[in-house]
């Protein structure tokens, strides 16, 4: 696979409540900033959709950017058919509120009750039109993470899945060395333990590599 290209996904969503207030998350975008960082080291072909966060793109990579996870969608989507490759380690929000207000939201004495209503799911979206694409995903869980994964690789139609376990003494987010399991399309499993994000892009990339696309 030496012209691979390779569309990354990477940081939080933002979902906007009113004009100055959003919903989102601790993601900082480490992850797919390093993925895409070592698949141009490889010099493959990379676009990278971010989401709000502090990180330079990497030299060479095209980057275009992104609010929340329907904008997102809509470039993932649309940029999807000239990759090989989709990895997807954006933090998408699983929901956004249904009537984001015009106007800054004044504060009452009665509260404040919010509406939420589904995201799209990317990766399961991308899957219904993948076409020999290699998708990857992650998934962050608190409990049965193995299970959850294998879970989660089979609902989306995945080719890998990357499983991180969340615990209170564990955040994720940020630079970090990790504990994660990887499963493949074939139900292969292989712990990775005490890996930067840096080693874990080689892993992944390397696995990426080694699918026929
Ligand atoms: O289902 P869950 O959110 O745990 O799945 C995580 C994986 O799915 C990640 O790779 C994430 O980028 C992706 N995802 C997505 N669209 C969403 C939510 C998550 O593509 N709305």
């Amino acid at each position: 696979m030496s012209k691979a290209s390779v569309l990354i996904t990477a940081g939080p969503t933002r979902e906007k409540i009113d004009p100055v207030r959003f919903i989102s998350n601790y993601s900082t975008g480490t992850f797919g900033y390093e993925i895409a960082k070592e698949a141009r080291r490889r010099g493959w072909r990379v676009t990278l959709v971010s989401g709000p966060v502090c990180l330079k793109a990497p030299p060479g990579v095209r980057l275009i950017k992104v609010e929340s996870a329907v904008e997102m969608a809509r470039v993932v989507v649309r940029r999807m058919r000239a990759h090989d490759c989709l990895i997807m380690a954006a933090a998408v929000s699983d929901w956004r509120v249904r009537r984001p207000a015009a106007s800054k939201i004044k504060r009452s004495d009665s509260g404040l009750t919010i509406e939420l209503t589904e995201n799209p799911d990317i990766l399961r979206e991308a899957c219904r039109k993948k076409a020999g694409k290699v998708l990857v995903g992650f998934a962050l869980e608190t409990e049965d993470l193995e299970a959850n994964a294998a879970k989660k690789l089979k609902a989306k139609g995945l080719d890998l899945v990357i499983a991180n376990r969340l615990t209170d003494k564990a955040n994720l987010f940020g630079d970090r060395r990790l504990d994660v399991v990887m499963i493949d399309r074939m139900g292969s499993k292989k712990a990775l333990k005490g890996k930067t994000k840096r080693q874990l892009a080689k892993i992944i990339l390397d696995k990426v590599s080694s699918f026929n696309i």
